[in-house]
């Protein structure tokens, strides 16, 4: 029965890290995959996160029983407030809400099987370059066509702004636009407020549907509110959206699969029949989510204390990458590398789009074991205090020769 299966190809992120992993040489370094990392190269359990795990598995009055289809209330409205403000019309309104997921590529399905099955969806448009999961996730819920927006101009090293309005210019009525909410993944350019609102006004005229992708808030500028700026300004112009959040990276909980779908409707009339199609949706894929990393965000969320505690430790993550973003351009320069370096500085977020070309990729790999993706992205967090200046010599011996 099985005989005609053929090998499906590896996920380049994964199998670069299994890699370097096996990799014996002591000076390696992993720029791959996106996990934050101390200075000294270690994961980090944020110090917040530690004490509420442990006070939710001392606390005897929890227990393991079912959570609810669509997830903890207590969690779905933390993070839709964490998302669209304390102060959202929509959530006062009830014209929005959350429905708990498996972390951000689990809201992402969810949202992408609903508008597939229930609406009829088959066109998406995704930047070029965008996290490569997009396709596979829009894809695997049904949608049948695929588009992209350009996004990235490897001559300026920024956003092709022109290039993206005229894609989204042509896009039929109703395709959905996946849109990065902030720190674009790989890119790291974020277009400005202004180019937001050029956007707005594009989809609002021809009618397209924005579903953003969240997963980094707070974790790129180290502010929330800052990083859900375009998300709230879209609800505020009056359209109706999906939002995926990931709670990965910013409470550090990859394995955990925390994640939030926020939907919102221009009306709260349409609230109870969504909110219910979403729980069939959730009842055949899975039934209901897990409880443990979601009961850690809303407490850590809805205690002021604890949620303080949780801005120092976005802060420390957001400032020490922007260090290091600064460290390897001031190395650069000072190795006087070939060509302009400034978008290392002003990208933001986890990644960096180097703009090395795939032979430079090669060679870092094979002959200084620096680990990272075939496009050139880099995670800034791979790299710390002991490693920077290696890596920056590297970039110069491949750039140069
Ligand atoms: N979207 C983007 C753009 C991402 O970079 C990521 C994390 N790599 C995700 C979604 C989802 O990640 P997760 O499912 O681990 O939350």
């Amino acid at each position: 029965m099985f005989s005609g299966i053929e090998q499906g190809p590896p996920i380049e992120v994964f199998a670069l890290n299994k890699q370097c992993l096996e990799d014996s040489c002591p000076d390696k370094v992993n720029l791959g995959v996106g996990a934050y990392r101390t200075n000294e190269g270690k994961p980090w359990v944020l110090p917040v996160v530690r004490k509420t795990e442990i006070s939710i598995a001392q606390n005897e009055s929890i227990n393991h029983e079912y959570l609810p289809v669509c997830g903890a209330d207590a969690f779905t409205k933390a993070a839709a407030t964490l998302l669209l403000g304390e102060k959202s019309p929509a959530l006062a309104e009830n014209r929005a809400f959350g429905v708990q997921s498996l972390s951000g590529t689990g809201a992402l399905r969810l949202g992408a099987e609903f508008l597939a099955q229930k609406l009829s969806r088959r066109v998406f448009y995704f930047s070029e370059p965008t996290w490569e999961n997009h396709f596979k996730v829009f894809t695997g819920a049904g949608f049948t066509t695929a588009k992209t927006y350009r996004y990235w101009d490897p001559s300026s090293r920024g956003i092709d702004f022109a290039g993206l309005l005229e894609d989204l210019s042509q896009a039929p009525e109703n395709a959905v636009i996946i849109l990065h909410a902030c720190a674009h993944n790989p890119t790291g350019c974020d277009p400005s407020q202004e180019q937001w609102k050029q956007i707005a006004d594009l989809m609002e005229k021809k009618k397209l549907f924005p579903f953003f992708d969240s997963a980094y808030q707070g974790f790129a500028s180290g502010d929330p509110n800052k990083d859900a700026w375009a998300v709230r300004y879209f609800v505020e112009r009056g359209f109706e959206l999906f939002c995926a959040q990931s709670f990965a990276k910013n409470f550090g909980l990859y394995c955990e699969r925390v994640g939030n779908l926020t939907i919102v409707q221009k009306d709260a009339s349409t609230t109870a029949a969504v909110h219910s199609q979403f729980t069939l949706l959730v009842r055949a894929m899975y039934s209901n989510p897990p409880a443990f990393g979601s009961r850690i965000v809303s407490t850590v969320l809805n205690d002021p204390k604890l949620r303080e505690e949780w801005m120092d430790c976005i802060k420390t993550m957001s400032s020490r990458i922007i260090t290091m973003r600064q460290k390897l351009y001031d190395l650069l320069k000072k190795l006087n590398t070939p060509g302009t370096w400034e978008h290392i500085t002003q990208q933001i977020g986890m990644f960096s789009y180097t703009g090395l070309n795939e032979a430079q990729v090669k060679r870092l790999i094979s002959d200084f074991h620096i680990y990272l993706l075939s496009t050139g992205r880099i995670n800034m967090c791979g790299l710390n205090e002991k490693n920077v200046e290696y890596v920056a010599k590297a970039i110069h011996a491949v750039v140069t020769n």
